[in-house]
């Protein structure tokens, strides 16, 4: 598939990357490319100017502080894999970037690009052919219909970042460069929950880093992916579960799901019923129904909306398996 014309900046600088997308409606940041090429391919997305952000300095590297692990945006998910850094102090991370598509596509995918990835849907994400000529336009076209879901009052595409669900179950934060300077916001901030604009940042926005606070002693976390090939898929289901476990009390529970929504979800009664209590099967069994009972998830990934949710409940207990097992072996 040939791509259309388009005018193509490297800023080397996030203030020139600002400049040049306030100047040029109808722009788009490129990072790793392996989300927005194959749309821009299929005429998913049009965009007339495409701001290469991977020669900007200094958002790059790894870094570890006081109190925080800094992540830039461009650290390619293969680079978080090879992290002795990450891989000691928070192997989940690595479990959840090992787990996007293939080696090949690690190599170049980025951070900030997958925790940015639009969302998706089975009837959007086909050709424009498909999409534009013999159907009517859909809300995420500027559409007033939806024909995913029929007689659909809003677009319903799925979120299904890969990496999100765990850096929002370790409370991270993002630093957004914009117009007005830089400012630092929780993760769960830049997610609206609307399917057809996935993002509360402005065009002009971008993320320069992502802070991922250091684990609490005796925290343990783990992220488990429900996908149809094992060797490349998105999820059907995703889900980070983080712990800080005294003996054998439940002391604090964050669980947040993917590609369940149009973002990320905390399942926040699943949570609570960890929180304080003792661990046991039984408690892993409530947490994992309370779970199941609150998730409603869209049939976006040719899967039914009852098997999903069938699969939140088999895949919550096990990661909260894995979670105690890493407990019981001492690894966070
Ligand atoms: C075959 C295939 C399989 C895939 N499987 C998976 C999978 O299993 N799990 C998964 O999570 N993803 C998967 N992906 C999607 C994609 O590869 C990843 O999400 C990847 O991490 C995107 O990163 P990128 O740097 O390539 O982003 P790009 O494609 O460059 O950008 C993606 C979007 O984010 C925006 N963006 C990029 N960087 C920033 C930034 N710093 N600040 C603000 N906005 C930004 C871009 O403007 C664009 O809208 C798959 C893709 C393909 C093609
Ligand atoms: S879910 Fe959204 S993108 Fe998919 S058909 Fe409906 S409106 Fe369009």
């Amino acid at each position: 598939m040939r791509l259309p014309h388009f005018e193509y900046f490297e800023p080397e600088t996030l203030k020139s990357a600002v400049n040049l997308i306030l100047k040029n409606k109808e722009s788009k940041f490129l990072a790793g490319g392996t989300d927005l090429m194959p749309k821009f391919k299929k005429g998913v997305i049009r965009p007339e100017v495409l701001i290469n952000i991977k020669e900007i300095t200094g958002i790059n590297s790894i870094k570890e502080e006081k109190n925080y692990l800094k992540i830039g945006a461009l650290v390619t998910l293969g680079e978080i894999e090879d992290s002795p850094l990450i891989n000691q102090v928070f192997p989940s991370i690595v479990e959840a970037a090992h787990s996007v598509a293939t080696q090949q596509l690690r190599n170049t995918a980025t951070l900030g690009g997958n925790l940015c990835q639009d969302t998706r849907c089975l009837y959007f994400d086909n050709s424009y052919l498909f999409g534009q000529s013999i159907w009517e336009k859909c809300f995420k076209r500027g559409g007033n219909v939806c024909h995913l879901v029929k007689k659909g009052k809003k677009c319903l595409a799925v979120y299904s970042g890969d990496v999100a669900p765990v850096l929002l179950a370790l409370n991270a934060k993002v630093q957004v460069v914009g117009s007005s300077g830089k400012r630092l916001i929780s993760l769960s901030e830049i997610y609206s929950g609307k399917g057809d604009n996935a993002f509360t940042l402005l065009p002009e926005e971008l993320i320069a880093e992502i802070h991922v606070p250091k684990p609490k002693p005796s925290s343990y976390g783990t992220y488990v992916k429900f996908r149809e090939r094992g060797s490349i898929d998105f999820p059907i289901v995703g889900i980070a579960a983080y712990l800080t476990i005294n003996k054998d009390t439940i002391k604090d529970a964050n669980i947040w799901l993917t590609s369940v929504g149009s973002a990320p979800v905390e399942a926040v009664e699943a949570e609570s019923v960890l929180k304080g209590a003792n661990i046991s099967t039984d408690l892993i069994e409530k947490s994992a129904n309370q779970a199941y009972q609150q998730i409603a998830p869209v049939p976006n990934h040719g899967y039914s909306a009852w098997y999903i949710k069938e699969m939140v409940k088999v895949f919550v207990k096990r990661a909260l398996i894995k979670v105690m097992e890493n407990a019981r072996g001492g690894q966070s």
